[in-house]
């Protein structure tokens, strides 16, 4: 496969066949976000992106998903896209279902018909990448979108028929606005509404604008309990629309957390509440076993 650099894809899409159509991030400003740094921006030859998929369909048996690489597949013309959903259809027929990472740039752009013209060629899942549902948060990290707008984009999405998944940080807000941040991106979540949530919990790369700010004492991240009071207050914010599957399970976080939202709502706080009252760090991942 013609991989170039690391590649990054969602918890979810573990077992899914990767196809790199873009390299990097058109955005890749965000303040905490290592990932594209080293990679510049650019869409990928067709003739390429359709050699993996012929290498691809060799593997039947060991896929049923497809994930599009890396952060902003979406951006491209919709055509395009739509190009290589149908490529992978043809020659990976028995793909149950096409995801890629979505800036809300690249979802604004697209019209609804276009939105549906791209779910009917079988994408049927964006990952958004909200992070926060703070104005003063997203200013902050340079995220390139205010939640007015996040909100317009995600409920694009799902008037198309796709399903949405989001991804807030825990953390993001520092001390400072740790409040602020859990209260608000509950906030947002519950007018989002999307299908699946995840709360990752912030790991300050050395290297990124945000890991300088710490290093320089201007930016301090709550610890384990703080981050525990912060994805509670965040929880008891969200009030979902429609049934969500909740994730805070990733490797970055302390306390691993499967559930279905609103439904399991109250057991949920009530775990954390029991986990915070016991004040004991030995019931979290320790800080050896967390990653990105
Ligand atoms: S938009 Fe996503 S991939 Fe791009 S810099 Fe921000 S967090 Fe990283």
């Amino acid at each position: 496969m013609d991989y170039v650099g690391n590649l990054f894809r969602p918890p979810s899409e573990g077992r899914s066949m990767i196809i790199q159509a873009t390299v990097g991030c058109s955005h890749n400003q965000c303040t905490f976000c290592g990932a594209y740094k080293s990679k510049k921006f650019y869409i990928k030859d067709m003739a390429v992106i359709k050699k993996d998929i012929d290498e691809a369909s060799q593997y039947r048996g060991h896929f049923d998903k497809v994930f599009l690489a890396d952060g902003d597949v979406l951006i491209m013309p919709t055509n395009t896209v739509i190009e290589i959903l149908s490529y992978i259809k043809k020659k990976c027929p028995w793909t149950e279902r096409i995801g890629v990472y979505a800036n809300t740039k690249a979802i604004l752009r697209k019209t609804p018909e276009e939105l549906k013209e791209l779910k009917a060629a079988g994408l049927l899942i964006i990952y958004q990448g909200i992070e926060s549902g703070n104005k003063d948060v997203l200013r902050h990290i340079k995220k390139g979108a205010f939640p007015h707008k996040m909100l317009e984009a995600s409920q694009k999405i799902i008037a198309s028929g796709m399903e949405l998944s989001q991804t807030v940080l825990l953390g993001l807000g520092g001390t400072e606005l740790s409040e602020a941040h859990a209260i608000d991106t509950g906030k947002l979540l519950s007018e989002m509404s999307p299908h699946y949530a995840s709360a990752l919990t912030v790991m300050l790369l050395p290297y990124t604008e945000l890991g300088k700010e710490a290093a320089a004492g201007t930016f301090k991240l709550p610890d384990k309990f703080g981050m525990l009071k912060e994805l509670r207050l965040m929880i008891e914010n969200m009030n979902m629309k429609r049934d969500c599957f909740f994730t805070s399970n990733h490797a970055s976080n302390y306390l691993p957390i499967r559930a279905h939202f609103p439904k399991e709502k109250k057991d949920v706080l009530e775990l954390i509440d029991a986990v915070i009252a016991k004040g004991d760090e030995n019931i979290l991942r320790p800080e050896y076993m967390r990653a990105l």
